[in-house]
């Protein structure tokens, strides 16, 4: 499955079902280590690091990966997510306090975009073939559009906590939860800790479509981070940033689709109508304090498409990129939060003051 990823200055050439490690650096050099996850790829790039500092970093990487994997994963079956998923009781389940932590800020998010970004949406992501079922081979029928809506719904989950620890408990015996849409984000937050409890203070570190940056690039330059122009037949950069310490998502319809009768079917899903979107808002950047609260909106702005998107942005203070496709061609429109990190973009906002 194609997954949309920021593209940096320097192409991610990754080898299929490994780790691949660069050989230690010498003073200006990058210490790059890549691979697959989650159905996507990550990438951890630190900027002249000392030699000795990098003992048993890979595995610590594959570490912190791997939990999350095995957190939020609704690919494995016995991950604590797929658990909560088969288990179809209404006692409070035992999460970590890290999940916790993603559940709450979903159900924060979801309620700010109106429920736009729904994490119990995952019966019409599977209906629709973009969870880990197979796609289908004909249209999903209203009735069992229906079927699938009805078993939506944020209101039908809820995080508690006490003395014992945090707990997520659902009213409906079989809501699904997908946390696809923050899972990027959450590792990416957690690749940063790592880095910065070895110690490290210059890295780009990157999950699918999140990033996070600290300090400067192996150039002694800001890290550059591409928002990739919304075709799926070219690689080339919509705009430059310096996320400036900051974390960054990316959200777009138009790498992550499927044609079925004749009709281009993203994985983005409207939990009010129970359809993928079909609007011409192809990509929502969003930047913030931490990549998963990026990821947590850029989905969310998506389903909203542009006018409301922007109408969000704005009532939120956020800072937001979005590009429209229009018949002159893909428009781009920034938040003013947004603008400030804008190193190079092709209508820089920054060029017309
Ligand atoms: P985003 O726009 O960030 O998120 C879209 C995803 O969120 C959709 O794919 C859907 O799952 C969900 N979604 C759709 N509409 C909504 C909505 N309205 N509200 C909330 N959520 C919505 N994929 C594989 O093919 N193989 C794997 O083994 C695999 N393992 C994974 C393990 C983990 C822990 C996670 C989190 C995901 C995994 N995935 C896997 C899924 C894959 O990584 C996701 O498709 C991808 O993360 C989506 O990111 P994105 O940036 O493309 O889309």
């Amino acid at each position: 499955m194609n997954k949309y990823a920021v593209i940096f200055t320097v192409a991610a050439l990754l080898l299929a079902g490994c780790d691949k490690l660069s050989p230690p650096p010498s003073h200006s050099q990058a210490w790059v280590a890549e691979g697959k996850t989650m159905g996507t790829f990550y990438r951890v790039t630190l900027a002249s690091p000392p030699p000795d500092a990098l003992v048993g970093l890979q595995e610590q990487i594959n570490q912190v990966l791997n939990q999350d994997n095995h957190e939020l994963s609704t690919y494995l079956q016995d991950s604590v997510l797929s658990r909560f998923n088969q288990y179809n009781g209404a006692e409070p389940q035992p999460i970590s306090s890290a999940m916790a932590d993603l559940v709450s800020t979903a159900l924060r998010i979801g309620a700010k975009t109106g429920g736009a970004m729904d994490i119990t949406v995952g019966p019409l992501v599977n209906l629709w073939g973009f969870g880990p079922d197979k796609q289908p081979v004909s249209m999903p029928t209203q009735s069992q559009i229906d079927a699938a809506r009805a078993r939506v719904g944020l209101g039908h989950l809820r995080l508690s906590e006490d003395v014992n620890g945090q707990w997520l408990q659902k009213d409906l015996p079989d809501l699904y939860v997908d946390l696809s849409t923050l899972g990027e984000g959450y590792a990416t937050d957690h690749l940063a800790a790592l880095m910065e409890r070895r110690g490290f203070t210059r890295y780009l570190v990157s999950v699918g479509g999140a990033v996070i940056s600290r300090g400067l690039s192996p150039q002694d330059k800001p890290w550059r981070v591409a928002i990739q122009k919304p075709t799926d037949r070219e690689v080339d950069a919509q705009a430059i940033v310096d996320l400036q310490g900051h974390g960054i998502s990316t959200s777009g319809s138009y790498r992550n689709y499927y044609e079925l009768q004749g009709k281009r079917l993203s994985h983005i899903i409207d939990p009010a109508t129970g359809r993928p979107i079909d609007h011409k808002l192809v990509s929502a950047t969003v930047i913030a304090t931490t990549a998963m609260e990026a990821d947590g909106w850029d989905t969310g702005l998506m389903v909203l498409g542009t006018e409301k998107a922007k109408a969000l942005a704005q009532q939120q203070g956020l800072a937001v990129y979005l590009i429209t496709k229009t018949d002159r061609g893909f428009e781009t429109w920034a938040s003013p939060q947004f603008k400030p990190f804008i190193i190079e973009g092709l209508d820089d906002p920054r060029e017309k003051h």
